[in-house]
């Protein structure tokens, strides 16, 4: 298994983590000794709404914050990688794609601000290298295709700032997704998919499904 092939493994297995999370179990000697020798990799935190509205700041100490994420309850958890959601909720309709940089801003103001715990990174090579220097490694990905406003120059924009996967839609349809949560209008998914997918010699975003009708 390679070392990407060893990532995705992880990324799996703490997504069936986080689903088990329903059916409280007991954690074995065993189980928590395979949790602690992984990179752990969380796909989804939606924490930078909280960063842009709430001015909440990741280093908070506060034990009363309901909260998921903060760096010491990563740690606590032997939390390697996180990627933040980029969420643009469908009321900003019209500033999506500023909406989508607003938020991205927020990750990089957050690891600027916490550099000793804390780095952007955008590949397998940089969680590797933030492990190493015992520091959260922050990726970020799109919730929802509206965040490009129909134009692929600014998925190829988000790209070059660090976005690394895009959900094709959120609960709202778009132009050229329909959502399992939305009106249907394109009899099926994507028809228009394959206009959004750059050529092999690019290396866009991922394109991810969830959500999608
Ligand atoms: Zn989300």
């Amino acid at each position: 298994m390679n070392r990407k092939s060893h990532l995705l493994l992880l990324c799996l297995l703490t997504c069936v983590q986080l689903q088990a999370q329903t059916a409280p179990a007991a954690v074995t000697a065993k189980a928590l000794q395979i949790h602690n020798a992984a990179i752990v990799v969380d796909t989804h935190a939606d924490t930078p709404q909280r960063f842009l509205d709430e001015n909440f700041d990741i280093g908070s100490t506060d034990p009363k914050d309901i909260g998921h994420l903060s760096l010491d309850k990563a740690r606590a958890g032997n939390l390697r990688a996180e990627f933040f959601s980029i969420w643009v909720e469908p009321s900003f309709k019209g500033q999506f794609a500023h909406r989508a940089v607003d938020l991205i801003d927020s990750v990089y103001e957050q690891t600027a601000r916490h550099p000793d715990r804390m780095m952007m990174a955008f590949s397998v090579d940089d969680i590797e290298r933030a492990r190493k220097q015992k520091k959260l490694a922050a990726l970020m990905g799109i919730e929802g295709g509206h965040a490009i406003e129909n134009d692929i120059r600014l998925l190829r924009e988000f790209y070059r700032l660090g976005v690394r996967y895009m959900t094709l839609t959120w609960s709202n349809t778009n132009e050229w997704a329909d959502s399992s949560g939305g009106r249907s209008h394109l009899e099926g998914a994507c028809n228009r998919l394959p206009l959004l997918i750059p050529r092999p010699d690019q290396r866009p975003p991922k394109h991810d499904r969830r959500h999608a009708a």
